[in-house]
């Protein structure tokens, strides 16, 4: 199948599209749903900005600090687009808007570098001024933090009409209102479910859907009693957080053990994705599409392979698509080198296999 593109940067501006163009900085709230998006748009979102670099310090972190970026040469060396301008670039999200579900006490405790460091797990990060903290490490978690409420809004709006859209980051999933952790500085799926939930556009009910290896405790503990909210949670109970309190928010938790592998792993998905969907109704799905489920991940201690990824991506985009349920993926951990090519090949088989509609 053969994406046709047109980009934000090829249509008319008025003053409420300019709220989402790509080129354009905006001081507008990113939270607010009052734009329009022009159709034919391929909604991947990221820019160049993601990237996670201090000095080198962002090697002593097993994470691949500049995955986005990695995922987004391969889709464009697959054909997939053509240059930057023709994704979806979000703009910085704003104090603010992350007021909107963040206390300011732990906003304000971001201002210290030591604070910072025990989120984003890199100890000599207590040596660094805060204002390289900020620009190295929160600026680019603050952009893909705006991503994914973008691509929630692209995955939405009816204009575009593909019901799916994909932020080649965020999914800060151990990140709740007044606490981070684990590499998760910003509630970017709190944030994201608060905006579709007052967006005004019918949506009533969000699946959570998260196949992160780690549990996702940060959302849950913000969105424990949401009752417009059902989380589905399919994890390596053995690793961290093992937060029993945020457990309590899972509506429907798949434990898996420590090296379960493809078969078993894709057929509890399936079982359960259904038993979901049939439960709850869902219509929209946030999709937390973690990666370090691949074997060798030295955080995520599961056996699934790249082709299991790959099924279990189509898996859930299939199941979302039957049931014309809008779908946006979030891409969260994946801690290996290689999960970049995964994701990618990934991607590109959604598109190849016609799982990646685009409105014209
Ligand atoms: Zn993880």
């Amino acid at each position: 199948m053969c994406l046709k593109l047109s980009c934000f940067r090829t249509r008319s501006s008025s003053a409420s599209e300019d709220k989402l163009s790509p080129n354009l900085p905006s001081s507008s709230s990113v939270l607010k749903f009052d734009h329009t998006i022009h159709t034919g748009v391929l909604p991947i979102v990221y820019r160049s900005e993601y990237g996670v670099k201090f000095c080198g310090l962002q090697k002593l972190h097993p994470f691949d600090a500049a995955k986005g970026e990695h995922i987004y040469k391969l889709l464009k060396a697959g054909n997939l687009f053509i240059s930057e301008d023709d994704v979806c670039k979000p703009d910085e999200i704003s104090t603010d808007d992350l007021l909107e579900v963040h206390t300011k006490r732990y906003i304000g405790s971001l201002k210290w570098s030591v604070n910072v460091a025990k989120i984003a797990e890199i100890p000599p990060l207590i040596f660094v001024p805060n204002y390289i903290v900020q620009r190295s490490y929160l600026r680019p978690m603050r952009y893909q933090t705006a991503g994914s409420i973008l691509a929630a809004k692209l995955a939405l709006d009816s204009s575009t009409g593909t019901g799916w859209a994909i932020n080649l980051g965020g999914g800060f999933h151990h990140c709740s209102a007044d606490r981070g952790g684990g590499f998760c500085p910003y509630a970017d799926i709190t944030l994201t479910v608060k905006m579709l939930l007052s967006s005004g556009k019918g949506i009533e009910r969000v699946l959570i859907l998260d196949l992160d290896a780690h549990q996702g405790n940060g959302y849950a503990r913000d969105l424990m009693d949401d009752t417009s909210v059902f989380i589905m949670d399919m994890y390596n109970y053995r690793i961290y957080p093992k937060d029993q309190e945020a457990k309590l928010a899972i509506r429907r938790a798949v434990e898996l053990k420590p090296h379960t592998q493809d078969s078993e792993y894709l057929q509890k998905l399936r079982t359960n994705l259904v038993r979901s969907f049939e439960e709850f109704k869902p219509n929209f799905v946030v999709y937390n599409a973690g990666t370090d489920v691949l074997k060798g991940d030295p955080l995520g201690i599961l056996d699934i392979t790249p082709a299991g990824v790959i099924e279990r991506d189509e898996i859930v985009f299939q199941m979302a698509q039957a049931r014309h349920v809008p779908l946006v993926m979030l891409l969260s951990g994946g801690y290996l080198r290689s999960s970049a090519r995964v994701i990618a090949d990934s991607i590109l088989n959604l598109n190849r296999i016609g799982l990646m509609p685009v409105h014209q």
